[in-house]
């Protein structure tokens, strides 16, 4: 049976990772992994049981604790996290959870934790994983990597608008302050710090449409396919 077929998108936080991810997906047939949900649930775990993460022994303990499945919600047409059976797809898009989640994810062994996990779901299907350290550390031989990036305002104002509709009292000056922390924090950690794996295609969004990048991707994708059966002789 041929291995599955891995496309990796990084960058830093709201560059479009998952809606581009989701809209591949779909036109795909892959199953879409959002790795950052993962980070946020176990976040929220140590948020609501008051876990001093600080201590890798209360870590540790912690982790075993913390069961993880995205299940598919086809009202939605999307995956959700759920929490030791919980669904907690929105409240882990809470600024309370963002606040935090890139100093849990920035802890070894919540890495080690969640990286095992991301490798077993790519073994069960054709996948698109969207994070920051995919393509150089989850899947540092995909198929497919691409590295997306846009400028800070586009992406402060993109966020904004998504957390306003949750929250009309979320400020832009919060969201901003929130986005610039976590690229500081993930791109300066000592275990897996966001960065453009060598072959990474770069994906900058800052002027074109969702439909245009969906198009960038999908010409690269067919590119790849095309190579992959040129090496096998086909
Ligand atoms: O992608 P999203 O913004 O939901 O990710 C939330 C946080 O989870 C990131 O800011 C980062 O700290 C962490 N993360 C990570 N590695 C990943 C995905 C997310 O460290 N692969």
């Amino acid at each position: 049976m041929p291995k599955n077929f891995i496309i990796t998108i990084d960058g830093f936080s709201s560059c479009g990772k998952s809606t581009l991810a989701k809209q591949l997906a779909r036109q795909l047939g892959f199953v879409y992994i959002d790795s950052g949900a993962m980070y946020r649930a176990i976040t929220l775990y140590f948020l609501r049981n008051h876990i001093d993460w600080s201590n890798k022994a209360s870590v540790i303990v912690a982790l075993k604790d913390i069961q993880l499945h995205f299940q598919y919600n086809d009202k939605l047409e999307q995956s959700e996290m759920f929490l030791n059976g919980e669904n907690v797809e929105y409240v882990i898009r809470d600024l309370v959870v963002a606040e935090k989640v890139s100093e849990v994810a920035a802890i070894p062994e919540v890495r080690s934790f969640a990286v095992h996990q991301q490798q077993l779901m790519g073994r069960k299907a054709n996948t698109i994983m969207d994070g920051r350290d995919i393509g150089t550390t989850v899947f540092p031989n995909a198929d497919l990597k691409i590295f997306m990036t846009a400028d800070i305002s586009v992406r402060v104002e993109r966020r904004f608008k998504e957390m306003f509709e949750k929250n009309p009292n979320v400020t832009i000056e919060e969201v901003k302050a929130n986005l610039e922390m976590r690229d500081y924090i993930d791109s300066n950690r000592e275990v897996s710090p966001l960065r453009r794996a060598e072959d990474a295609i770069l994906l900058d969004n800052t002027h074109i449409t969702t439909d245009e990048q969906l198009d960038f991707a999908l010409n690269l994708y067919k590119d790849k396919v095309i190579e992959l059966e040129m090496a096998s002789g086909r």
